[in-house]
Order: structure tokens, then sequence, then C-alpha cells
């Protein structure tokens, strides 16, 4: 994987920009010894590492807003952070730029139950948006399995998702309006409280773009109040095939779960290690979960537990009590750092249509077996995002190469089967260089125009999300400085 070369004279300017950030925030707040930087040279993607000249952490809209204009002026490269839990390298830094970083922006600023919405700086944490409005009965529905730990601010980025997005739907759906701020200091507000704003759709544009645009530092989202109920039960099966058409004729019904999760017996071995989580050993694994009254999950549940039977599963077991529930998701929750104990892994994000399930799997296996690397799928059955899991070992040499050879065409597969390169974890620099495969030379052109709309200059995480040939004229513009 490739990165530009940091550019020397943006280097000699450090001192100049370190003492220019140090008289607009305190002095805590500005990181730049190598030591200390170091705790920002990576995301969740952890084979790509790199410290950066300087990491920021700014506690209002208006600092951001100073360190931004400071940056623009001295023509540094920013790269915006919330917790650092991307798996796509959107949060890597280069050598040259700043981090900035929200997590001091924490706070709520107005809960409004009446129109249900909440208002918080996007440091904050996804679950403890919830954790705000919960004892009042109510919750906000994206929750990728990082959500202890992720901020909105990443959550709004990368338009995340997470299981129970079948129903909700995924971060866009639950986002009415943000502040943020331009590279040049420029503050905007873009939705508002309610559904919907006048003019172009700059919220949906905002959403899913990676850092590249601006910086949110506020956001209202939407909040619903809590089910009533809500339970769980398991599938097992003895092919994906079974599986997968298990979940077809679910979605056919006209039934809508909640949340509709796969996971392959590798996924299934190591997340009942891990958890304890009372999975039935099989080949497939689905979760399925329904809310409501009693009786409504009662009745969606003979209903789906009678299309189920119609695949002749080898388990079929609905959740007796919520000590279970709460069990069998921990264990699908719990999958990535399973499968971190045991080995070194990267996590793939493509999408795929729903049909295409049993094909994608068994190409998943055959790549695996030609490329000697063990690969897990877990899955969000219901909407096609699947994350295969690829095991390789850090300290070989040249296996990350054959992970990363493995993983393109993994994603390749994803675009040939009729779906796309990313499902909710965003391009970054993962899927960087694939972009090319997905689209033609004139849509990522479009694609780049935006970008020179809002950050001419190409500071705000420039190397990230096209493929660095093709943007390399933008982000070599000479920048203005003394
Ligand atoms: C164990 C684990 C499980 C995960 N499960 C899921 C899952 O179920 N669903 C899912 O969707 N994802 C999942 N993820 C991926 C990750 O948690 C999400 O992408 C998350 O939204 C990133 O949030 P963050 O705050 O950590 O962002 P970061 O990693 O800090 O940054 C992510 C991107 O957002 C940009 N960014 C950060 N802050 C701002 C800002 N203020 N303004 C503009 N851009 C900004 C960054 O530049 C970067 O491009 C998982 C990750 C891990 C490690």
């Amino acid at each position: 994987m490739e990165m530009p070369i940091p550019d020397p004279a943006v280097l000699a300017r450090k001192d100049r920009l370190v003492a220019r950030l140090m008289a607009v925030l305190p002095a805590d707040a500005v990181i730049h010894d190598l030591a200390e930087t170091r705790a920002y040279e990576c995301d969740a993607l952890t084979a790509y590492k790199c410290p950066p000249m300087v990491a920021v952490l700014p506690a209002s809209t208006q600092e951001v807003s100073d360190v931004l204009r400071i940056c623009h002026d001295e023509g540094v490269p920013v790269v915006p952070r919330g917790s650092g839990t991307s798996l796509a390298g959107g949060a890597l830094p280069t050598a040259d730029c700043v981090i900035l970083g929200v997590a001091r922006m924490n706070d709520v600023l107005e809960t409004d139950y009446e129109n249900r919405v909440i208002r918080v700086q996007t440091g904050r944490t996804n679950l403890s948006v919830t954790g705000a409005v919960e004892e009042e009965g109510f919750f906000y529905a994206p929750d990728p399995s990082s959500q202890l730990a992720c901020a909105i601010a990443g959550n709004i980025a990368m338009n995340s998702g997470g299981a129970h997005c079948l129903k909700y739907g995924v971060t866009t759906n639950n986002l009415l309006g943000v502040t943020m701020v331009t590279m040049d200091g420029e503050v905007v507000e873009l939705g508002g409280a309610h559904m919907d704003a006048g003019g172009l759709d700059l919220l949906g544009l905002i959403c899913g773009s990676e850092g590249q645009l601006g910086v949110v530092t506020e956001a209202t989202l939407r909040i619903l109040p809590k089910p009533e109920g809500a339970r769980p039960v398991l599938m097992g099966f003895d092919s994906a095939e079974v599986a997968g058409a298990c979940v077809a004729d679910i979605i056919k019904a006209g039934v809508l779960p909640v949340a509709i999760e796969f996971m392959d017996r590798m996924l299934i071995e190591v997340c009942e290690d891990f958890a304890k989580a009372d999975y039935p050993m099989c080949e497939a694994l689905l979760i399925v979960e329904v809310e409501g009254s009693d009786a409504e999950i009662d009745h969606q549940l003979a209903l789906i537990t009678e299309i189920a039977r119609r695949h002749d599963p080898v388990a079929l077991r609905e959740s007796a009590s919520a000590e279970e529930s709460a069990r069998i998701w921990a264990g699908r929750k719990a999958a990535f750092s399973a499968i971190g104990r045991i080995s070194d892994y990267m996590c793939l994000d493509g999408t795929i249509p729903v049909s295409s399930l049993p094909y994608v799997l068994r190409r998943i296996g055959e790549m695996s077996k030609h490329y000697g690397l063990p690969v897990g799928n877990v899955f969000h059955a219901g909407d096609g995002n699947m994350h295969p899991l690829i095991c390789y070992d850090a300290n070989k040499p040249g296996d990350l190469e054959i992970c990363e050879a493995f993983g393109a065409e993994v994603l390749k597969l994803c675009v040939e089967a009729g779906g796309c390169l990313t499902g909710e974890h965003g391009v970054g620099i993962e899927k960087r260089d694939l972009m090319s495969h997905q689209y033609a030379p004139a849509d990522l052109e479009a694609q780049m125009a935006v970008k020179d709309v809002f950050d001419p200059q190409w500071l705000l995480n420039p190397a990230k999300v096209f493929p660095l040939d093709i943007s390399e004229a933008r982000r070599a513009e000479p920048i203005a400085a003394e």
C-alpha cells in the first residue's frame, strides 16, 4: 500500500505551525513530540502505521475553525479523527499532516423528546448517545459493533451501519443536521432538527464523505422510542446455500426482522470460544431478531421459524430470556475481537445482492485455498453486507501482501456479483486503489470535482478514497505558504 511522500517544505514549517496552534489551543491540546504522536499512528487497520507531524485536540467548533484556518494558511494536510476505529485506514496519518481529533468534543448539547432528536458534539461515542436518552425510553438506532468506542464523527464520515440497521437504516437515515467546518475555517450548518431540508441534499453528500469535504463538529440525530421487547432466534444449517435460501424466503415473506446475521463455521467456533454464547456447531448460523410486544414477537417468530423449518435446519432455538439474548449478541458483536485473539486479520467489507451469497461464499472458499490463508465469514445477511475476515501472520514476510491480493480479489468479486466495494466501513486507503475497478474515469472525475468545490487545495484527508495516480495532479497543486 502506497502513501504520498511527505512534503519536505511542509515538514520544515512544523515549528511555526506548532507555535500558531499553541496560540489558539491550550498547550495540552497540541501534541508534537514523536513519543506522543505515536498514539495516533494508525486506526483499527493496524497493518499500516505512520505518526503524524502534529495532533490537535480542539474542544469546540470555534477551536476547530481556528485550527483549520491556520492549517489552510500554512498549506498543511489535515486528517480528521474520531475514535480511530476505522477498518479501512480512513484516519491513517501521513508524516506531514495534522491529525485533528474530536475526542474532547463529547457533550450532549440538547435533547428534545417531543420531536425525538438529540444534538451532540461529534466526539461523543455511539453507545453513549443511547446512554443519554435511555432513561426516557429512547435509543439511537445505528449500532456498529464498535459502538462502545467509535464516535458519531466517524459514523457520519463512514455512513456506518450495524446489525440492527436492516430495519432502522444506517447513519444517513438517522442524521438530521450537522455543523461542519470547511478547510478554510468557515462554519456551515446543513439540515436541521427536522426531516429533510430545502435545496440540494448536501447533508446526504456529507454523510459518507470520509473526512474529504469538511470536519463535522456537531450533529442532530434522530432518536426513537425503545421497542417493548426483542427476541432473537438461532438457526443452524448444514450449508451456506441453504442458509442463504432461508434468508431470501424470510425477506420475500414480507416479515421485517430488525436483524439477520450470518456466521460460517470458523466464526461460530471462534466466537463461541471467546464469548460462550452457546451457539450450535454447524456450517452456517443465522441470528434473526424481531421486536415489538410479546404478541407481535410471537407472531413474527412463528412465521420465521415456519420458513426456517422448510429448509431442514440442524438447530432452531428461540432465546428464552433477556440473558440468553444478550449472550447471543455478545458472541456476534465480539466477532472481530474473537478472531483478533487467534490471528492477525484483515476485515473486508463488500456488498452483494443477497441472492448471490452462496456463489460468492463458494468463490471465497476457493480463493482461500489458492492463497493459502484461512478466511472466516460474518455477514449482515438481510442487506447483503459481507465481512470476510482474512487471517495472516504480520510477522511472516510476504504474508500481508498475499492477504492484500486476496482481499482485492474478493472485493472485485463483490462488484462482479452486482454489488459494491464497500458496505459500511468506507473506502479509506484499503479500497482506494480498487475504485477504478468499480468506477469509470468519468465517474471518478465527477466525484473528485465535488471535493474540488469544498477543498480546492486538497488538504483534507488527501491520500484517501481516490487512487493516488488519478488524484496526483490535484494533490500536487502548489500550496500558498510563505
Ligand atoms: C471491532 C470493530 C467492529 C466494527 N464494527 C463495525 C460495524 O458493525 N459497522 C460499521 O459500520 N463499522 C464498524 N467498524 C468500523 C468503525 O468502527 C466505523 O467505521 C466507525 O464509524 C469509525 O468511527 P471512528 O470515530 O472511530 O472514526 P475514525 O476511525 O477516527 O475515522 C474514520 C473516518 O472518519 C473521518 N472523520 C473522523 N472524524 C471526522 C470529523 N469530525 N469530520 C469529518 N470526518 C471525520 C476520518 O478522517 C476517517 O476517514 C468496526 C470497527 C472495529 C474495530
